[in-house]
């Protein structure tokens, strides 16, 4: 048969390609494209070698096991060759390989089959010389590993020396080295905290990891070791199956994985598969796929090998949790509490199990830091349930009119200026009062009881008068009537009723209150009251500059920020404007009396007052200027002992503080 030269090209290509990345996955722990894109390639390849078997050729990679060793390593030769295994992507390959087994043992016996969670890092061999530990080695191109004894030392469940009676005179554990998922994100933590370039996946890091000339990299690392076949074996009998195997190293020291089990037969590999596959995001180590192995020797002995794996042997692969596409633009998403998050709309692509067409970029810095733009080629991880993201730029494949992202300057809901506080990571809306995306938040906020205190108008209301489109901000409360509100599914009349009769009551308020319940970024029920007393009239506030912000006790230059900012947004005054006009009002504030006896000193208020409430006591001594604390020191000026008043009182005495009566209390405030 000939062969185009289309065909011919192509195959080159795909083993270019492959050799490019075996190279870039394996000796310089930097991939560039997602297992499942290399998966496809290689598929591709081997099912053009064998529709065209003029093609085969010994140095394909097709026919090879991963990547030379890197010269920067001293090299060791593996006694016998490290493997890797053939790939099945479904049930009916796996099933295939079941039938392509018992057709070569020529049987029709049902065959028992170890199954272990095919973990996610990479191979090593450790060698023990009468029992102590002599020499570890990866895998390298299956014939010549990079000898990493020392960084294999510091991990801490490899053992040094191995314990039991039939220890051997020569044993090469092979096992598998990884990065518990913990671990991962803890690494990963630490290296962004310090600038550090992140790890894309748990694989990654343990190749990262291991793969170190200082061994005290390795060691500050937290990696872990599964062990899961021997190599050569000298002093003792070679065990009769895979599972005796398993059992000796286990005896001898050597960490095994909890999820391994001996099956019988394709069946029971495919229930195995099934649970396996619900468990995966719920392992505390990552998992690509499951190996099942013949378990009996003999057997295995009978199968043999092809060039790169086991025929005894083969791995299901679960579906990619990582996979590439394209960014076709990043848009801004408006949280409740007016949090601006920049969202990539991606090409839509089929990873972890469900396809993915956003990802959240979290914040401006997130997007600077990883560096995504518009028309970028990047990495989606999804694993589990966890919110798809976007892991990698692949920076090669950039388009040259790559857009970069820029955060707005005004909201995409409201048009309000977006603030971006010194120190914070997060861009917010300023226009709280009044943007839609932020509605429902404001407005159960204006009502709760701290602020208006609009008794009956609880959260659930307010969605429903917001999703019915009675009400857009919180002014318009005050406009609604009593049949409005009566029209309302589950509202009776009487509720209709207590309600108006609420909002009536709640429009006598005080000025600390009102300036609260405008919800202004970072200003609680303190700061508030600060500024209330110290501006008296919401005119003189809302005039106000930052720098007469910044002299008021506890406002910083962010807060003052928060609050110039609040007062110069058009649709916040248009607001307060309509909230007075309802009716809203207050008694004129006192301004703080710098002469006031009490100014400046701290008082501590117990027991049951009995003319007045402890917080109307309290807001009347803040209004001369004094501090109220809640619990007594020896900083304290005064304690107000009212009735029952119990272990404040004892302490005060104790202390030798001032303790007055409630008539005293009375006398200062009136
Ligand atoms: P493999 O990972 O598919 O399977 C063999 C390996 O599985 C073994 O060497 C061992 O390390 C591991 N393994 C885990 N648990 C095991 C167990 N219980 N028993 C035996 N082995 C176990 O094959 P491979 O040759 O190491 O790598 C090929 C795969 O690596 C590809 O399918 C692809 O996913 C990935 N790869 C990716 C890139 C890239 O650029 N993204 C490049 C090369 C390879």
């Amino acid at each position: 048969m000939t062969i185009s030269t289309e065909i011919i090209e192509r195959v080159e290509q795909l083993r270019a390609l492959i050799n490019r990345y075996n190279f870039l996955y394996y000796s310089a722990d930097e991939p560039e494209v997602t297992d499942a894109q290399y998966d496809r390639l290689f598929a591709e390849l081997k099912q053009l070698e064998i529709q065209y078997p003029q093609l085969a050729a010994a140095d394909s990679p097709t026919q090879r096991v991963g990547a030379a060793p890197l010269d920067k390593f001293a090299q060791i030769t593996h006694s016998m060759p490290m493997l890797s295994l053939d790939n099945v992507f479904d049930e009916e390959e796996l099933t295939a390989f079941n039938q392509r087994v018992l057709d070569r043992l020529n049987s029709r016996e049902i065959i028992t089959y170890a199954a272990e969670p095919k973990l996610d890092g990479l191979a090593i061999s450790i060698r023990y010389e009468n029992g102590l530990l002599v020499q570890a080695a990866t895998r390298g191109d299956g014939a010549v590993g990079e000898d990493v004894t020392e960084n294999v030392r510091t991990i801490r469940n490899v053992p040094l020396k191995l314990n039991g009676s039939n220890v051997p005179e020569v044993v090469e554990i092979r096992g598998e080295i990884f990065m518990p998922k913990s671990g991962f994100e803890k690494l990963n933590q630490q290296r962004l905290a310090n600038n550090e370039k992140l790890f894309v996946n748990p694989r990654n890091a343990a190749a990262g990891s291991l793969r170190q000339l200082d061994s005290a990299v390795t060691a500050s690392r937290p990696l872990a070791l599964f062990c899961y076949g021997l190599g050569e074996l000298q002093g003792i009998e070679r065990p009769a199956s895979h599972t005796e195997a398993i059992q000796m190293i286990r005896e001898w020291g050597g960490a095994i994985c909890p999820d391994i089990e001996q099956l019988q037969g394709v069946d029971a590999c495919l229930h195995y598969l099934h649970q396996l596959g619900e468990r995966r995001a719920s392992l505390p180590y990552d998992i690509d796929g499951v190996v099942f192995k013949v378990d009996n020797a003999v057997l295995q002995d009978r199968l043999g090998f092809v060039s790169r794996a086991p025929r005894w042997a083969i791995a299901y692969k679960f579906p990619a949790q990582e996979e590439s596409t394209q960014v076709l633009d990043i848009e801004v998403q408006v949280g409740r509490t007016g949090a601006l998050t920049p969202v990539a709309r991606l090409q839509p692509v089929f990873v972890g199990g469900v396809t993915v067409s956003n990802a959240t970029l979290h914040n401006e810095d997130e997007v600077r830091r990883k560096d995504v733009r518009i028309g970028d080629t990047v990495i989606i991880r999804r694993a589990g349930d966890v919110i798809p993201e976007v892991v990698q730029v692949v920076t090669e494949q950039r388009p040259a009119d790559a857009i970069e992202f820029v955060m707005p300057v005004q909201c995409p809901v409201c048009g309000a200026d977006v603030e971006r506080a010194e120190g914070e990571a997060v861009a917010r809306c300023s226009g709280g009062l009044f943007c839609g995306a932020q509605r429902k938040e404001a407005i159960k906020h204006f009502a709760s009881r701290k602020a208006l205190d609009i008794d009956g108008l609880g959260d659930k209301l307010v969605e429903q008068l917001v999703d019915a489109e009675l009400i857009k901000d919180p002014a318009d409360l005050f406009y609604l009537t009593k049949q409005q509100f009566a029209a309302l599914e589950r509202m009776g009349e009487k509720s209709a009723t207590n309600l108006v009769t609420a909002l009536e009551q709640a429009k006598n308020t005080r000025f600390a209150r009102f300036l609260y319940a405008l919800g202004i970024r970072e200003v609680g029920e303190a700061t508030a009251r600060s500024l209330a007393l110290h501006f008296v009239t919401l005119d003189k506030l809302t005039a106000a500059k930052e720098d007469e912000l910044i002299e008021i006790e506890d406002v910083g230059p962010i807060v003052a920020h928060h609050i110039y900012t609040f007062f110069q947004q058009e649709h916040n005054l248009d607001v307060i404007r309509r909230l007075l006009a309802a009716g809203i009002r207050w008694p004129e504030e006192k301004p703080v009396y710098a002469d006031s006896a009490l100014a400046g000193k701290s008082i501590v208020l117990t027991g049951t007052l009995e003319s007045l409430s402890r917080s109307e006591a309290k807001e009347k001594l803040l209004a001369l200027g004094a501090k109220v604390a809640g619990s007594v020191s020896a900083k304290t000026d005064y304690v107000v002992a009212g009735r029952d008043a119990g272990s404040k009182l004892k302490k005060a005495e104790t202390l030798g503080i001032e303790v007055v009566d409630e008539a005293t209390l009375i006398q200062w405030i009136s």
